[in-house]
């Protein structure tokens, strides 16, 4: 399967890793929107959030968890974060590999673009 963040997991396209465990792997986003701009994806190939399967609870739980940490690694949980998920096109998802955004380091718009 031709799938980049795929590609990142296994290592065979290189990234600035922030954090690693068993399933989940975040890395700084290539074309950053805030001082922090971290993605977080699960190990696993899931297209899109509505691929999001009854088997991957436990899973979606892990990447909120690790999102979790990074925030109070990077020291920004307090000041604050935003995760998002785009799903498919009009959204805006360009990598069909689910992933959250982790935006955080500067005041954030509402509504978002
Ligand atoms: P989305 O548009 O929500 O699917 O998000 C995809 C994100 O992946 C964008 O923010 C891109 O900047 C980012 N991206 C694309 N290629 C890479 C890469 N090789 N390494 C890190 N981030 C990437
Ligand atoms: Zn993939």
């Amino acid at each position: 399967m031709d799938c980049l963040f795929c590609k990142i997991v296994e290592k065979k396209i290189p990234s600035k890793t922030v954090y690693e465990d068993e399933n989940v792997l975040a890395f700084e986003d290539l074309n950053p929107q805030a001082p922090v701009h971290i993605l977080v994806v699960p190990k696993k190939h899931i297209s899109t959030s509505l691929d999001i399967g009854d088997e991957d609870n436990e899973l979606i739980g892990q990447l909120f968890q690790a999102a979790n940490k990074i925030a109070k690694k990077r020291d920004v949980a307090e000041r604050g974060f935003r995760l998002v998920m785009n799903c498919n096109r009009e959204a805006g998802q360009s990598v069909f590999h689910i992933h959250l955004h982790m935006l955080a380091g500067r005041a954030m718009h509402w509504p978002p673009g």
